[in-house]
């Protein structure tokens, strides 16, 4: 059971993503996780892909598959949710060929739709933890401890670079072209798994949601 989580910069995924691994038993796989530990480690790939992360735009596909095909491949037997993942059709084409290479299968497809407006709201509004990446939002909560401390554990709060508005904007208008063509292209090849939902409802809706919906595709309903 692989489940993808799709939606815009700020669209909540990583917090939704939190609850589904729990309830879900699955393995977070997070490409913008990933990518900001090879920076941080400044690794040979964190180098590479270091000044096109500061400016909002894409690491290639070419990169992104590589990361992500090691990774299936040397954690087979566990299940995954793929978060920010594919970003592009043809890292979607990549992931069709790394999944039947090793007979999976896509269990669901959940996006998670919100406005641009939105978007650039939450996100500049956005802190995370330096030290374990836990999101925080000053504006609409979960709200950092006191002294802008993590609650979990109590690392530094800071804002993201990316998350800074003029490459909030990029980010956005990256997706709209390069991402959102993902909606057409897997609620044609899969609709009985693509499941769309409101991002602009309240956090503990939006999660009822898709876990009603990620079960009902479990037990191969509609
Ligand atoms: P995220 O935390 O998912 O918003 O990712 C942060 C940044 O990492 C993005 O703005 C991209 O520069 C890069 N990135 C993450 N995932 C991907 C991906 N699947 N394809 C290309 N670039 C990615």
């Amino acid at each position: 059971m692989d489940i993808i989580l799709l939606g815009p910069p700020g669209a909540g995924k990583g917090t939704q993503a939190e609850r589904l691994v729990k309830d879900f038993s699955l393995s977070h796989v997070s490409t913008g996780e990933i990518f900001r530990a090879e920076l941080k480690n400044a690794t040979p790939l964190g180098e590479k892909i270091k000044k096109v992360m500061a400016t909002g735009g894409l690491v290639s596909d070419d990169i992104v598959l590589e990361v992500v095909g090691s990774h299936v491949k040397k954690n087979e037997s566990l299940n995954f949710l793929f978060d920010g993942f594919p970003r592009t059709v043809p890292q979607a084409e990549g992931l069709d060929k790394i999944l039947a290479t090793s007979s999976r299968e896509l269990t669901a497809i959940v996006y998670v739709n919100v406005s641009d407006a939105e978007v650039v709201r939450r996100l500049s509004s956005r802190r995370s933890c330096k030290t374990c990446s836990s999101i925080y939002n000053v504006a609409t909560g979960p709200f950092p401890a006191a002294g802008q401390k993590c609650s979990r554990c109590g690392g530094d709060i800071v804002e993201r670079a990316d998350d800074k508005e003029s490459v909030v904007k990029e980010r956005l208008s990256v997706y709209r072209t390069q991402t959102a063509p993902l909606i057409d292209y897997y609620s044609g090849i899969a609709p009985r798994k693509f499941i769309e939902t409101d991002g602009s409802a309240p956090i503990d809706e939006v999660y009822d949601a898709i876990k009603a919906a990620v079960k009902d595709r479990l037990a191969g309903g509609r």
